[in-house]
């Protein structure tokens, strides 16, 4: 289990500040919520975290190590689009299966962790459909599957159940907090319904025009706000 921390981190586009500052401390093990309004600056920051940003200031230390510069495929980072974005050409067991090739995993290990991944998603007889085949709950469950098949040491989700319907979303919700348990993956969550941030979060973020505004566990921050 792995720690990240965010040093002063800043971002700008072109003029616009988008993060100012940014300090977190996030715990091994963690499942951190990050909350705010649309265009505060969440996206941004997971990713930062995550690599896909090379032009950031200050420092990020995942597992106390400098990470600023790595690329993506160097940090072992995770991440969950809110569109999924999983290929719809591909089979369900091939868009699981997809980082693995990427890192050239031989085939019996390749087929071992892809079934375990299916499996810890109770996804294990859809292997042969295609994504347009399943329901969005389901989709959900794949592109976890697809992002938890590769190990990583910290799990980013980019508002991952916002395309679902409030019943599913509920249920979801569980189900993730579930497999954040088992795996015990440090985790960031980033979302703009307090609600889900509550009732999912060890502790949360309040971000507010790229300022971090509140920091603590949901019902310090809520309780006696
Ligand atoms: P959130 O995830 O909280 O909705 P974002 O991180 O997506 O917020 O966006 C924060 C701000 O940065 C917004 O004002 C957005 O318009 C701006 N922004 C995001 N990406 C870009 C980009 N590639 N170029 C210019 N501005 C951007
Ligand atoms: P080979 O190349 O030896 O025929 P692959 O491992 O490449 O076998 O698998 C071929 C296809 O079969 C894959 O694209 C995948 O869709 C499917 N597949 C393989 N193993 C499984 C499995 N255990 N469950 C579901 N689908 C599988």
């Amino acid at each position: 289990k792995v720690s990240v921390h965010c040093r002063n981190v800043r971002l700008s586009y072109g003029r616009t500040e988008v993060l100012k500052d940014v300090n977190l401390d996030i715990e091994p093990g963690e499942f951190f919520a990050l909350l705010g309004p649309s265009g505060s600056g969440k996206s941004t920051l997971l990713r930062l975290i995550a690599g896909f940003n090379p032009h950031q200031h200050g420092q990020l230390l995942v597992d106390g190590k400098d990470v600023t510069g790595l690329p993506p495929w160097e940090r072992n980072i995770g991440m969950v689009f809110q569109n999924y974005a999983l290929w719809p050409h591909m089979t369900v067991w091939d868009n699981v299966a997809f980082g693995l090739v990427e890192r050239r995993v031989e085939k019996a290990a390749l087929r071992q962790r892809v079934g375990a991944a299916l499996e810890t998603v109770g996804l294990s007889a859809y292997g042969q459909r295609r994504p347009n085949q399943l329901s969005g709950g389901q989709q959900q469950r794949v592109a976890l599957a697809r992002t938890i098949v590769i190990e990583p040491q910290v799990l980013l989700l980019d508002e991952p159940l916002s395309n679902l319907d409030k019943t599913l979303r509920v249920q979801m919700r569980q189900e993730l907090l579930a497999l954040q348990r088992r795996l015990g993956i440090t985790t960031i969550f980033v979302t703009h319904d307090q609600e889900e941030a509550m009732t999912t979060a060890d502790r949360m973020a309040v971000l507010d025009k790229g300022v971090v505004q509140q920091v603590g566990t949901p019902a310090a921050l809520y309780d006696h706000p």
